[in-house]
């Protein structure tokens, strides 16, 4: 049986994949198994975030791997410790809990959200607002946090206690933080599953007023837009923004699975022995590969970031064919004439793997993505979305 054969029988049927067999990959550059060459414009939904195969990334799970692969959190372990110390210095956030993908970095935030709240303002102080269109995760409490109806339907009932505000309506959140007793406030820097939608600093600015004078916390959902993926460290680093809690996963991995929830001065100890863990969170040979991956993304990595952010927007915007391009740094959302399955269709034949954010096409390059694929891959995706 070929691999699409054996998928197709033996793997829940959850993904509605692309017809690619993906069997190596090295930088920017990925293979199949006919052996046909992609420039990667997905990183595995912004993963990979120094491309595949990295060779110092490569070294420092290496290492560990011969050293041990697993401890447990019964057990200290180095890695786990100096990631939380770097997390720690590049934000100011206090505190770290290691998990293992975004939705459980988010389980976390929730539950430090819920007990800050009640033991601070009493137990019927648990509501949390997140917003129309945002993506936090598949759990049942996360999908609950996900403001998409469609995510909704067939899973009910959800976890309860979450309401729902359109994004960047200042006047929609705050009359629901008068009518409701609010522990926090959820929101993605800019919406990435729901259509690559950035906040505007207005709306930024009024969120950080309005928790600032009512003791709501702040949530930043950074699982996509964190590790660099928008020009700075944080996504929320591009707005004016003093998260209580931050959580991130994807990128921070290098390609390992890790997620995890900073916490800032105000809920720093709220989480005590025993009120929450994870087996493998902060498993040592995912926390030194992310050291590996953080260590490097610095001030002059996220310039380079910028610029070729700069550079694809600015071939891109205004193009034949593409009606507008949306987001920040190396996360764009195309709105084309085409439908957008159609333009990613065309563009994985020509050479360039992208994806779909609602009904746009995605762009989530690796960060280090050299100049001269980047300008290929714009090449590809100007005659994919353009006239035949
Ligand atoms: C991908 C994503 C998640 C869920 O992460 P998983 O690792 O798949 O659980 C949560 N929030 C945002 C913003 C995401 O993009």
């Amino acid at each position: 049986m070929t691999t699409f054969e054996k998928d197709a029988q033996y793997i829940a049927h959850t993904y509605a994949r692309f017809p690619v067999e993906i069997v190596r990959g090295e930088g920017s550059l990925m293979w199949d198994a006919e052996g046909k060459e992609y420039i990667d414009c997905a990183s595995g939904i912004a993963v990979n975030i120094l491309g595949a195969c990295d060779p110092a990334w490569i070294a420092a799970v290496e290492r560990q791997l011969h050293m041990v692969q697993h401890t447990s959190n019964l057990f200290y372990t180095r890695p786990q410790a100096e990631l939380a110390e770097l997390l720690c210095q590049r934000t100011g956030m206090k505190k770290v809990f290691f998990a293992n993908s975004g939705a459980e970095a988010n389980e976390c935030a929730i539950k430090t959200a819920r007990k800050y709240a009640a033991d601070k303002k009493g137990a019927d102080c648990y509501q949390i607002i997140t917003l129309i269109n945002s993506f936090h995760g598949r759990t049942i409490t996360t999908l609950a946090a996900t403001g998409q109806e469609g995510f909704h339907r067939d899973f009910q009932p959800l976890t309860g206690g979450f309401l729902y505000a359109p994004a960047n309506d200042l006047e929609a959140m705050e009359k629901l933080v008068a009518e409701h007793q609010i522990a926090a406030i959820m929101i993605e820097p800019v919406q990435g599953e729901g259509g690559v939608l950035p906040l505007t600093e207005e709306f930024c600015r009024g969120l950080q007023k309005l928790a600032d004078q009512q003791d709501i916390l702040l949530i930043v959902d950074e699982v996509q837009t964190g590790n660099g993926r928008t020009g700075k460290l944080y996504g929320y680093m591009n707005f004016d923004l003093h998260p209580d809690l931050v959580t991130t996963a994807k990128g921070i991995g290098g390609g390992l699975p890790i997620g995890l929830c900073m916490m800032g001065e105000r809920v720093e100890n709220v989480m005590t022995p025993g009120l929450h863990g994870s087996t493998f969170g902060g498993n040592p040979i995912a926390a030194a590969g992310a050291i590996s991956i953080l260590s490097r993304i610095d001030e002059p990595f996220l310039a380079e970031v910028r610029k070729k952010s700069a550079y694809l927007k600015g071939r891109l915007t205004g193009a034949p064919g593409i009606r507008s391009v949306s987001g920040m740094g190396l996360m764009l959302g195309l709105e084309t004439v085409r439908p957008a399955g159609e333009v990613i269709d065309r563009c994985r034949e020509m050479g360039v793997l992208a994806i779909k954010a609602k009904d746009k096409v995605r762009l989530l390059p690796p960060l280090n993505i050299p100049d001269a694929l980047l300008q290929k891959a714009a090449d590809i995706i100007l005659k994919a979305a353009g006239e035949d």
